[in-house]
This record gives C-alpha cells, structure tokens and sequence, in this order.
C-alpha cells in the first residue's frame, strides 16, 4: 500500500460503525482530506486519545488501490491545543474556523498559506496571547485573500478614486461588488453595510505583512465590531449560507 506522511490539522470526526472513526484533517502536503481511523473509536491504545479536534498531529497515511477511504496508519501529536478545547469560548471560534475550512474547501487541494495561517490562530487561541475577536477578523481577511475574494478597500470599485482622496467618514460596502463605493457612485439597497474609513485602514493593514505584526495591530471598540459583522456576513454571502458554527458563536457572544 503506497503511504505518505504530512503534518495536518483535525477538521471533523464522525464514529463509523462500532470500532473506526471517519477523519477530515487540514494537511499541509494534500491539503483537505479525509481518511478512516480503525479501532480508533473504541481503542485506547490505538492513537492514545490524540485524535481530538483542532489537534495538530504528524500523519503516516495509507492510500488502498481501490474507492475506500485513506487509512491512518501512524498519527503522532505536535500541538494538542487543549487550552482551545477547555475553553467554551475560543473552541466556538476555532470551529467556526474549521467549518469554513472545510466547506471552502475542495478535497485534496494544497494550500500550504492557508494551513500556516490556520496553524498560527490556533496557536495565538491557545495561548491566549492575542484577543479572540482580532484572530477572528485576521483569519477570514486572509482566507478570503487566500481564495480570490479579498474585499477591495483600496478605492472606489466603480469610479477607482483612492481611499485617500475620497473625504468621506464612512464608506458603503457594495456586497455584490466585493468593494467599497464613493457616495457619487454608492446607490442606497438594503443588502449594502457601512464601513467607517478608519476600519477600512485597519482592515488593510491586518490583511497584508507578516502574521506576527498583523495581530498587534489596535482596534478600536467600533473597528472591532465593524469589522466582525461585515466579515462575517462577507463570508457567509460567499458561503451562500450561514455556517452553523457561526450561529452559535454569535450567540455565545451576545
Ligand atoms: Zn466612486
């Protein structure tokens, strides 16, 4: 059976039968895949508990000629993130997270940014060093650049007029546009939300350099809050939907 190694990030775990456990993980060398973890549901022994969510683990993977399913074969734990998931809290960000990952998405497509960057608000949750709601904001900015979708807050999108040379407070965000709009070109439809210049700034500044750097970055109360909900209805409208996981986190964060 051919087999490969990789470092890799677990998504989603369902019990499969009696005794196996089927695996979603974010790999850093296949990107998305899923696999069948045997005698891993009842066994103690086999994978010693370290199959949790959101662990990060070094995989052996066997890959079987036939249609079934990868096979896990070796699995050994680098990061348990635990303080993730005794935290009700950052374990509802780090599933909103997963969940957009793994619907965003297609199976077995590298994306090795997107894995470090996932790794790195892991890491900062954990740790605790950084505000869960700026991980929030850093992570779905990036993953929308990441993907093609990166909002246009340089400028105007119609009329390409510079952030810097419109004097306006406030800025219309045109959802279908993906982009910002000048108050000459912005219409006034119901699905637009407003975003002030400040919030623009500070969302192109945690959207580009060095990760490090980026979660230094000082919100302000009002940044913060701008910038959560339209990501996040940004995301969803790029989704098509509301995760589900996002329903819960706003919900625990009232
Ligand atoms: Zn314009």
């Amino acid at each position: 059976m051919p087999v490969f190694a990789t470092p890799a990030i677990l998504l989603r775990r369902i019990d499969y039968g009696d005794f196996d456990v089927i695996i979603t993980f974010f790999t850093l060398n296949k990107g998305k895949i899923s696999l069948i973890a045997k005698g891993a549901k009842k066994s103690t022994r086999r994978f010693a508990g370290i199959l949790e969510l959101f662990s990060a683990l070094d995989l052996v993977v066997g890959t079987g000629r036939g249609k079934g399913l990868p096979v896990l074969q070796e699995a050994a734990l680098i990061k348990p993130f635990d303080g993730i998931r005794a935290d009700f809290k950052k374990t509802a960000y780090a599933s909103y997270w997963a969940e957009l990952i793994y619907s965003w998405l297609e199976e077995s497509f590298k994306q090795d940014a997107l894995y470090y960057l996932f790794e790195y608000v892991l890491t900062q949750l954990d740790s605790g060093e950084t505000a869960e709601t700026v991980l929030n904001i850093l992570f779905q900015m990036r993953l929308l650049a990441l993907s093609g979708h990166g909002p246009n807050l340089a400028g105007c999108s119609l009329c390409r007029t510079g952030l810097e040379e419109i004097r306006q407070a406030s800025f219309v965000f045109d959802i279908q546009r993906g982009g910002i709009l000048c108050t000459n070109c912005g219409g006034s439809s119901a699905s637009q939300m407003f975003l002030a210049k400040g919030t623009i700034k500070q969302l192109s500044w945690i959207a580009s350099g060095s990760l490090a750097k980026a979660v230094r970055i000082k919100f302000s109360t009002q940044a913060l809050e701008e910038s959560t909900q339209f990501l996040e209805d940004f995301v969803s409208y790029h989704l098509s939907k509301q995760p589900r996981s996002l329903k819960f986190l706003r919900q625990i964060r009232e």
